[in-house]
């Protein structure tokens, strides 16, 4: 250790050198190791608690630090950067991401407004309006990058509420909801949880959501959301489309809620976070048809796009309501009137991380073309796991593939629903444990089920064929136990 170190963080070359050689090195033997790395450690408990302990009362120094951290805590990392996770829906990160995203924090660029940062601020415009054209969106329409799609749900939800009550005369982000009735918000079974919560912190309140669904697995009602818009009697509503949902990668039918809410005045806010993707390619854009139609549209970054996290985006296509929403003002900050933009006053965060940059580089490295190839890449290899699903006499697909996620359970025949429901919560549990995949269990009308969503660029056919392989080998020892534990009961 080095005076400098004992002295608290000053400037020195040397340690930056070590700082900076250290971590190159790691992350390049972490990423090079990547694609024969299981996807899930098990010895995490082990790792984590080498990292606890109390506070130093003296340093150690940012080299042995990060030395410790690389040692102790590598073993505690989940490798959802990895092509064999298909847990929730984790995107991995492209070399142009990546790269753009350590300059970013080299930076240190606060993307607040065009003062505090023009190169993110600008990287922020340009990128928005290329994702604005990879999708299919109206060049006119408003956006601002947000943490995810939970918050981009929040930016699309939040100038719906905007919406609502300036239709009413009542200027809500000044005045408040109190004295106003509940707003109705009408969506399918397939809304996400997200948005939910999103509706929760905007004070409508989770119990505003009416879920008209025609079966148990959540497809959308349109005959009952168009009756219950005929009840409201003119007064506005927000409709929820969810272009992708997570359980077997489903869309609700975008276009017929676009043409209730053209119908009856209504808001439509499209929940795209992967499920938008669709719309990159020819094969696949009638999915979300429609989109481009709704008023508002929340996409994930982090996920299809393949930058790291955090990283989402809120589009609103009335290019003055965000602005409305989310303006705030103080002596010391940018005049809202300011030309230049300003993003801090057009969505939730006011300090926020340069994410422009990885958006702006993976999309400059990759383009259009790169994109279409990579989503068509995964959506044949959903094709191809649905089919391999199909030919296993133990394996039972529950949905069509619509997209980029299989949804289906292991049943070997002779079992109950209760028993198949069992044996797959276990399924799912053994995976985990098992580590060679990540991947999870999730409830599909009433049926326990595995879903795997395929979104990483680094995903290939072999990791498909593996994975089916592990949830048949893990799937038939949980049986095999399960019989055991029957023939001695009745022995
Ligand atoms: C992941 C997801 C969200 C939430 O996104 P975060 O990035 O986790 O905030 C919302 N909607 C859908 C359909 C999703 O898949």
């Amino acid at each position: 250790m080095n005076s400098t170190e004992r002295d608290g963080p000053r400037p020195s070359r040397e340690e930056l050198s070590g700082v900076i050689a250290t971590v190159a090195r790691e992350a390049q033997a972490f990423l090079d190791g990547l694609d024969d790395r299981p996807a899930r450690l098990v010895r995490t408990e082990d790792s984590l608690r080498q990292l606890k302990g109390s506070l130093p009362e003296e340093g150690d120094g940012a080299v042995v630090s990060l030395q410790r951290l690389i040692e102790k805590g590598m073993d505690a990392a989940v490798g959802s950067a990895g092509p064999r996770c298909f847990h929730f829906v984790i995107g991995g990160t492209t070399p142009a991401a990546l790269g753009a995203d350590w300059l970013a924090t080299a930076l240190d660029q606060m993307a607040y407004a065009w003062v505090s940062s023009p190169l993110a601020t600008e990287l922020e415009v340009v990128s928005l309006a290329w994702l604005r054209e990879l999708f299919g969106l109206p060049a006119e329409w408003a956006g601002v990058m947000t943490t995810g799609a939970t918050m981009a749900n929040f930016v699309g939800l939040a100038s719906a509420r905007q919406w609502w009550g300036e239709r009413q005369e009542v200027d809500i982000a000044e005045r408040g909801l109190s004295g106003l009735p509940q707003i109705p918000v009408l969506t399918g079974g397939y809304i996400h949880a997200s948005a939910v919560k999103s509706l929760s912190m905007l004070g409508a309140g989770r119990s505003t959501v009416r879920m008209l669904s025609r079966d148990n697995v959540g497809r959308l009602d349109v005959e009952a959301m168009e009756e219950a818009l005929r009840d409201l009697k003119g007064a506005p509503a927000i409709l929820i489309g969810n272009a992708g949902e997570v359980n077997a990668g489903d869309f609700d039918p975008i276009e017929a809620m676009a043409d209730l809410a053209d119908k009856y005045g209504a808001w439509l806010h499209v929940d795209g976070a992967f499920g938008l993707f669709a719309r990159v390619s020819p094969q696949t854009e009638h999915l979300a048809a429609g989109a481009e139609r709704a008023h508002s549209v929340a996409v994930d970054g982090h996920k299809w796009l393949n930058v790291p996290y955090d990283c989402g985006f809120g589009f609103v296509g009335d290019p003055s309501l965000l602005g409305r929403t989310f303006a705030y003002t103080a002596a010391y900050l940018p005049d809202p009137d300011d030309p230049r933009p300003n993003f801090g006053s057009l969505g939730p965060e006011s300090s926020r991380r340069a994410r422009s940059l990885p958006v702006w580089a993976t999309l400059c490295a990759y383009g259009r073309a790169g994109y279409r190839r990579m989503v068509e890449g995964h959506i044949a290899l959903a094709q191809r796991l649905g089919r391999l699903v199909d030919e296993a006499p133990d394996l039972e697909r529950l949905a069509y593939v619509t997209l980029n996620i299989v949804c289906f359970r292991y049943n070997p025949g002779g079992l109950s629903e209760d028993q198949l429901n069992d044996l797959n919560e276990r399924l799912g549990e053994a995976i985990l444990a098992d580590g060679r995949f990540y991947a999870g269990a999730t409830q599909y009308g009433g049926k326990t089920a595995l879903r795997p969503a395929i979104v990483n660029w680094r995903t290939r056919e072999e990791h498909v064929d593996q994975f089916v392989a592990v949830v048949r080998e893990l799937g038939a020892q949980i049986f095999e136990g399960l019989l055991n534990q029957d023939r001695q009961r009745k022995s």
